[in-house]
């Protein structure tokens, strides 16, 4: 019990740290992107006829907030099993080589398939109301979409790492860039600007979401579930028939945009 109590009151300090690292991303690049370089980079916008509000913003921030305490809330119980020893969670580069080499490809697939799954299930029509609406109340988003849901989203989506942690080897720095990962595709799926080049689904990054994959998640609501990959979505029917075309045709205006130039 009191190893306990001396990791919860780690908390407030995991709260601020969470808050200022996630605060300053978001907050600067939705300064440069949305704000300073807004007409400079007018050409790579996805949905050109559709502003954010103040009263968006707030309410985003809000609920960001709550998603950081809600973070650091499981880094908490996560330090708190790993101190115990409950977790298989090590430090030395060697001591499962594959886990360390192949440790990230396959956290950030579990992490895709659980967060499309339980996406799917928040949808449910009898569910949705009560959860995910929060995060939909944004359809034009911009990077403080990327944490703004109701406090039982982020529970529910990161909620995975504790039992997995508990059987799969996780090399720590592993942990870390997981997490740097998840943070940075998160705003790119909620940045509201498509920068990925034109080629990007005649290669194998075809695989990987784009900004318009999720935007189209927003405008449209019942597809495009996915998070980091289309596997899922391509396998069980549920991408936008016409995913790629949007794709397509954003950048098509932005080649018209710089040829007019
Ligand atoms: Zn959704
Ligand atoms: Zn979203």
């Amino acid at each position: 019990m009191e190893t306990l109590w001396q990791l919860l009151k780690g908390f407030p300090q995991g709260l601020i740290t969470g808050l200022a690292t996630n605060g300053i991303i978001i907050g600067l690049i939705y300064f440069f992107i949305w704000k300073k370089f807004k007409v400079r980079l007018q050409k790579f916008k996805i949905q050109l006829d559709k502003n954010v509000d103040s009263k968006q913003i707030k309410r985003e921030i809000k609920n960001t907030i709550i998603t950081a305490a809600v973070g650091a809330l499981i880094s908490t119980i996560m330090i708190y099993v790993s101190t115990k020893g409950y977790t298989q969670i090590y430090f030395t580069f060697s001591s499962h080589p594959f886990f360390s080499i192949a440790g990230f490809l396959l956290l950030l697939f579990i992490d895709d398939t659980w967060f499309y799954w339980v996406h799917r299930l928040l949808h449910h029509p009898k569910l949705f109301k009560y959860i995910h609406i929060e995060h939909h109340k944004s359809n034009n988003v911009n990077p403080f979409t990327s944490m703004s849901f109701h406090f039982a989203e982020p529970l529910l989506l990161t909620i995975w790492i504790i039992p997995v942690s508990f059987i799969m080897p996780i090399y720590a720095p592993v942990l870390g860039l997981i997490q740097v990962y998840g943070l940075l595709d998160n705003i790119k799926g909620h940045l509201g600007y498509e920068f990925y080049p034109k080629w990007w689904h005649k290669t194998w990054f075809k695989y990987f979401t784009t900004s318009t994959h999720h935007n189209m998640h927003h405008s449209k609501f019942n597809g495009n579930y996915g998070v980091h990959f289309r596997i899922w979505d391509k396998l069980l029917g549920t991408e936008f028939k016409n995913y790629e075309d949007e794709f397509e045709k954003i950048k098509q205006r932005e080649e018209a945009i710089i040829a007019n130039n």
